[in-house]
């Protein structure tokens, strides 16, 4: 019998409870149903992004929240910060150009996360750079960048923060309004447990004064017309109505557990991870890794991209591969969301598998032992 599994960070996998929800019938949006299923969805994803801020849902991918932070926080010519460590910070540079803003670049090395003293530096230098764009993780390299810092860093300036934590925020520490992140852009298919098609931005009152400011070119992600409706727990456009539905199960499964539990459950899974991947000898990319995703380097002989594929298409295993410049050299396992301790066994082994049937050196089992090692103990390991 041959089984799937879904291992890669984004789409994750969907517990059955929540799948089993967004069977039921679609109900029609403009009524107390919905408008009681959006309020609940709002304070259990305020409970998951600690934030007071006001959330917007849009029936898009995680892109589409992006686009929301920027369409309705620049202008053209204004200027913005971008930090650029991988696929994801290229996103945010590519964005700006897009409605004609001038993105100020820091190149960040891909495996390493921005010198927060750096944001600082063009900051003060630059007194027309009216947002910061970061990274929460960079799932293409699994690094995790430093928020706090860098919010502490922002705050005393006149520009907004703001932070892609697609595929980080419920499963890595973000603590939105502690840290003054003024829009925290999130998704629906990685660390939340669902399929994709939603997309999460939050909003702090300096990120409205600015988006008051700004005469944005948005429509459909436009945030001023959100807010309107907002008012009554409404949506501009026709919302994901069937995904809204699992979602508040999701949240709920999230919140029962207390998202505090759920940051360690997940660093538990992610030292699982890394220890495997050095007691089979292989390098961890990431430098500080994300708990959310680990990359590893692969043997200089062995094909990434042959590897991935025959996961996949012979053995049933999803994981991702390098993108862009890491095409190829590393593959990246996903602990995030719905993944439990035997998630990451049967990651490492077919690893260690695929491994040895590609011809590369290594003791079978070493890799699992390491990670059962860690996954014995409750606690996890300090590293
Ligand atoms: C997955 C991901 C995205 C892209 O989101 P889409 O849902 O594919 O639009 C953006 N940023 C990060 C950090 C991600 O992990």
């Amino acid at each position: 019998m041959r089984k799937e599994y879904l291992l890669a960070p984004g789409p994750t996998q969907v517990p059955p409870e929540v799948l089993l929800e967004m069977a039921r019938p679609v109900f029609h949006h403009r009524t107390g149903e919905y408008r009681k299923l959006h309020e609940e969805v709002l304070a259990g994803l305020k409970a998951v992004f600690r934030t007071e801020n006001d959330v917007f849902i849009s029936s898009s991918s995680g892109t589409g929240a992006m686009e929301a932070a920027v369409a309705n926080v620049l202008c053209p010519g204004d200027k913005a910060l971008v930090v650029q460590g991988g696929k994801f910070g290229e996103r945010w540079t590519e964005l700006c150009e897009a409605f004609g803003a001038q993105p100020v670049v820091i190149e960040v090395e891909w495996g390493k996360a921005v010198d927060p003293e750096i944001i600082r530096k063009h900051l003060n230098d630059d007194p027309d750079i009216v947002a910061v764009y970061t990274t929460l993780s960079e799932t293409s390299t699994g690094v995790a960048n430093d928020l706090q810092s860098i919010g502490a860093i922002v705050k005393k300036n006149d520009a907004i923060l703001v932070c892609d934590g697609i595929s980080s925020v419920g499963a890595v520490p973000m603590e939105t309004d502690a840290w003054g992140v003024d829009m925290l852009v999130v998704g629906s298919q990685k660390a939340l447990m669902m399929p994709p098609g939603l997309a999460f931005v939050t909003v702090s009152p300096k990120a409205w004064a600015r988006i008051d400011f700004c005469e944005s070119t948005a429509y459909y992600f436009d945030l001023k017309r959100a807010r309107k409706s907002m008012k009554t727990f409404d949506n501009p456009w026709t919302p994901a109505v069937t995904l809204m539905v699992g979602l508040r199960k999701a949240l709920e499964i999230l919140n029962e557990r207390g998202i505090e539990q759920i940051w360690k459950d997940h660093t538990r899974l992610a030292q699982a991870a890394r220890a495997a991947a050095k007691a089979l000898g292989l390098e961890l990319l990431a430098d500080p890794p994300a708990d959310c995703v680990t990359a590893i380097r692969l043997p200089k002989n062995v094909d990434g991209v042959e590897l991935v594929k025959k996961l996949r298409t012979e053995h049933g295993i999803t994981i991702a591969g390098g993108q862009a410049e890491l095409k190829g050299t590393i593959c990246r396992i996903s602990h995030m969301g719905y993944a439990g301790d035997y998630d990451v066994i049967i990651a490492i082994s077919a690893l260690e598998m695929i491994l040895d049937e590609m011809g590369c050196e290594l003791e079978l089992g070493a890799g699992v032992r390491a990670a059962e090692q860690v996954l014995k103990n409750d606690q996890g390991t300090s590293e």
